[in-house]
């Protein structure tokens, strides 16, 4: 096991905003400030997933096949979308948009990249946005 995994990783709870340490091999945690859980794992959707919110301390992956419906949607570590992506809020520290991805949504990210060939249907963009204030988490693998 290398140094890095061994060490804790701090997190943001995207409740209630409160940081605080994890381990590593954690999946879902309890956030100790508000008590709520938390998705601290990255999200790869390779289907329909259709749901209020999606939420996760860690990435999005939206694969070519999979498609998200959401009011909002909320990845600390970053968004990767080759699929579909209909949702109201897209809040990303990172946002690409690939170009076999079809985008419709408002986003705020820290930064974003399309890829030409990407559709973007429609949504108010505001780049940079750093008020989710998670860029300083982000890892580089
Ligand atoms: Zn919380």
């Amino acid at each position: 096991m290398s140094r890095k995994q061994a060490e804790p990783r701090l997190v943001q709870c995207y409740l209630c905003r409160h940081r605080f340490d994890i381990s590593r091999k954690a999946m879902t945690v309890s956030c100790p400030a508000c008590h709520k859980p938390l998705l601290v794992q990255d999200v790869i959707v390779k289907t329909l997933q259709a749901v209020k919110k999606l939420q996760t301390c860690g990435t999005l992956t939206v694969q070519k096949k999979g498609r998200v419906i959401a009011d909002l949607v909320e990845a600390h570590g970053g968004i990767n979308v080759s699929g579909t992506l209909h949702a109201k809020v897209v809040n990303g520290s990172r946002v690409r948009i690939l170009r076999t991805a079809n985008w419709k949504g408002d986003c705020n990210a820290s930064s974003i990249q399309i890829e030409s060939g990407a559709t973007v249907e429609g949504g108010m963009f505001q780049v940079p946005d750093r008020s989710l204030g998670v860029e300083d988490l982000i890892e580089t693998a």
